[in-house]
């Protein structure tokens, strides 16, 4: 353990068990010194949220859901009575109907359209302007996006096109709030096997395609997501802004799979 977060305030959204990739990050934290505070959907969520909360000192575990904006404003409320100022966020949230994970993207819906982008895009967009009121003294954010952003996964549909846009409201929260010292930033991981993973159609495919075709051939694990996060929301990254920093095993920069695998 280093001291990289140590007086350093931040509040994780995102967590559902300790699968989930704001799990990963939120242990990280912990370990380098960081104080959180936790969100959970809902009162499932809430009983796996607490005692994981517990594991790393936290007491302060509110409940939110992105799609009623009261349950946002109570957690900035909270944290502004406990806290005051804060110092670092992170937005670990995406949701869309499991019957729209598959198939075509032409045939989505309106409404689960408008769904995906509300909790998967804008969400981070109201966090965000609540978070850097509190970030007096500047600050650090970050979320999660995936590859589907930039290029066809089968199945991933509307989430790509959310990702899409959550990746360009990165760019832009970073050039609004770069001059409080602001700086925001995300994490574009290759698959992890998550409840919110599990939805997508032929998620296991996904995560062998992967395995096999990535340079370290190999998926990535929540404490590498961890790693890259505390990179970007301690002051090791104090010069990085606007970034979508990729955490998938080099998988990204393949153009085509592996010749061996071709071959096999
Ligand atoms: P997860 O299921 O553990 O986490 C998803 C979280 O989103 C849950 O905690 C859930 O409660 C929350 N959420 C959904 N709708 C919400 C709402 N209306 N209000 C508040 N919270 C809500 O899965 P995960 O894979 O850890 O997902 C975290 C983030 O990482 C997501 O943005 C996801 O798209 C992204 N991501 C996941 C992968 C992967 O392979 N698992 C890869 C790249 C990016």
């Amino acid at each position: 353990m280093t001291g990289l977060m140590s007086g350093k305030r931040g509040l994780i959204m995102g967590v559902a068990n300790d699968h989930s990739i704001a799990w990963g990050i939120a242990s990280k934290l912990a370990a380098h010194g960081a104080e959180l505070a936790f969100t959970y959907q809902g009162d499932a969520f809430g009983r796996r949220v607490k005692p994981l909360a517990e594991k790393v000192g936290s007491d302060i575990v509110l409940p939110c859901d992105v799609e009623d904006i009261a349950t946002v404003d109570a957690v900035f409320d909270e944290l502004k009575a406990r806290w005051g100022k804060l110092d670092f966020v992170v937005h670990a949230i995406g949701f869309s109907d499991k019957n729209e994970l598959k198939g075509r993207y032409a045939d989505t819906s309106r409404e689960n359209f408008a769904r995906t982008m509300l909790i998967s895009c804008f969400s981070f967009t109201e966090v965000a302007r609540r978070a850097a009121e509190m970030m007096t003294d500047g600050g650090a954010m970050v979320t999660l996006t995936y590859a589907g952003a930039t290029r066809v996964m089968p199945n991933y549909n509307v989430m790509g096109v959310a990702k899409a846009a959550l990746e360009s409201s990165v760019r832009y929260l970073a050039g609004d709030f770069g001059p409080q010292n602001i700086r925001v930033n995300a994490i574009s991981a290759g698959p992890v096997r998550t409840l919110a993973g599990a939805g997508i159609a032929d998620a296991r495919l996904m995560l062998t395609f992967q395995h096999r075709n990535a340079p370290l051939q190999r998926t990535v694990s929540l404490e590498e997501v961890g790693g890259a996060a505390l990179y970007l929301l301690s002051d090791l990254s104090s010069g990085v802004t606007g970034e979508i920093h990729f955490v998938d095993s080099g998988y990204s920069i393949m153009s085509m799979p592996r010749i061996e695998e071709l071959k096999a």
